[in-house]
């Protein structure tokens, strides 16, 4: 293939951009100077738990280890500064899941990841019914600044191109035939003629920030929603989901779900500084979204990261990667070819044309 062209540059794009690099391949990366990014909204937490039944998130004994281990060496390469390895306190929210938290941690697939019983909640917070325990090997990834820094890098390899890409884009190319196309687009790929047969199911979400004086929150508070430390007093408070909506405007009712939430918990007076929307690209099976399109073997997606794009994006570029470079299979759950069925549908749940 004489070149490769990434369209768009969020935590897909640069992952894949990346690797390419490693395997001594660079692409081109063309994006709308973040327009439509759900990465530069996104509090960019991972946590291997699913709370209430106290499972391990899908994969997390595999995706961890690639997280932790490819964002301190990208953060290193780029002599940036954006992974945190934070603890998740989290408030238990009923007397079942304290008690699951109590029977799982003696087993030994969550000594990891889970800590000990605790009764008092960070300082400044209100105690809940249940108790509370610490997740281990959680954290957050300063989204704005892995991309921004990641963009600058590019631009210094002439690899960054910015433009607004449409199908006829997308069709010129590969109609030249030694052009490959790797579409991560993130929700916005959803409203193109190539996919619009894929079962997206994309998520509206909201999240504000906050300072608040005193606080020094050491962890990532969580009971049903986060508030996350960022530094100097201010903290991430997220997130909405809203599955009727697909724009990027924040909504007084968004702002408003996540205020009472913090007034419940918080006995600090606090300042909204920021409220941001964003969508994600989330599928109806909570699967990721990874191949060639069944009837163009140049255009390729790497898609559907949904709610969670910092601990799948590194583990998962691999598996794309094997497969673009190399033609190794991609796992059924994660493949585009589970839906090559409805291929020649479209997908009732999203509004085309493009909003
Ligand atoms: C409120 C909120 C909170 C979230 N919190 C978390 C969290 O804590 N942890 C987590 O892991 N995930 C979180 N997410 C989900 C996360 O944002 C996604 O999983 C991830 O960002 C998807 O990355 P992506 O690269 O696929 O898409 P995007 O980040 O949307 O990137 C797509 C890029 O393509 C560009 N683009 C789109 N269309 C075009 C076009 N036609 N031409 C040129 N460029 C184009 C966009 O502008 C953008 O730069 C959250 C999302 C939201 C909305």
């Amino acid at each position: 293939m004489e070149k490769i062209i990434i369209l768009g540059q969020g935590i897909a794009g640069s992952i894949i951009a990346f690797r390419l690099l490693e395997a001594g391949i660079p692409p081109e990366i063309v994006d709308d100077n973040h327009k439509h990014s759900s990465s530069m909204v996104a509090a960019g937490l991972w946590n291997p738990i699913v709370f209430r039944r106290i499972n391990k998130s899908w994969k997390a004994d595999e995706f961890i280890p690639e997280l932790e281990s490819f964002f301190t060496r990208v953060e290193w390469k780029l002599g940036a500064d954006f992974y945190q390895s934070l603890d998740i306190s989290r408030m238990h929210s009923s007397k079942l899941e304290q008690d699951l938290w109590m029977e799982k941690k003696t087993l030994p697939g969550f000594f990891d990841y889970l800590g000990e019983p605790e009764d008092v909640p960070p300082t400044h917070f209100e105690s809940g019914e249940f108790g509370l325990g610490k997740v281990h090997r959680a954290g957050y990834i300063d989204l704005p600044a892995f991309l921004q820094s990641a963009a600058e890098f590019f631009k210094s390899e002439g690899l960054y191109k910015q433009a607004n890409i449409s199908d006829t884009w997308i069709a010129e190319q590969l109609a030249q035939n030694d052009v490959a196309v790797i579409d991560c687009r993130g929700y916005q790929s959803a409203f193109s003629g190539y996919w619009s047969y894929l079962p997206f199911g994309l998520t509206k979400g909201e999240v504000l920030t906050i300072s608040c004086d005193g606080l020094d929150l050491e962890s990532i508070f969580n009971a049903g929603f986060f508030v996350c430390p960022l530094g100097e007093n201010r903290y991430r408070v997220g997130a909405t989901f809203n599955w009727d909506d697909c724009d990027q405007k924040p909504t007084e009712d968004g702002k408003q779900q996540l205020v009472e939430k913090l007034e419940k918990w918080l006995k600090s007076p606090f300042e909204i500084e920021d409220h941001k929307a964003g969508v994600r690209p989330t599928v109806q099976d909570r699967r990721p979204l990874i191949g060639v399109h069944p009837n163009h073997k140049n255009l390729w997606l790497f898609n559907g990261m949904g709610t969670k794009g910092v601990m799948l994006a590194p583990q998962l570029s691999q598996v794309f990667t094997s497969a673009f470079l190399h033609g190794n299979p991609i796992p059924k759950e994660m493949n585009i070819s589970r839906f090559e069925k409805l291929l020649g549908q479209q997908n009732p749940t999203v509004n085309y044309p493009n909003p």
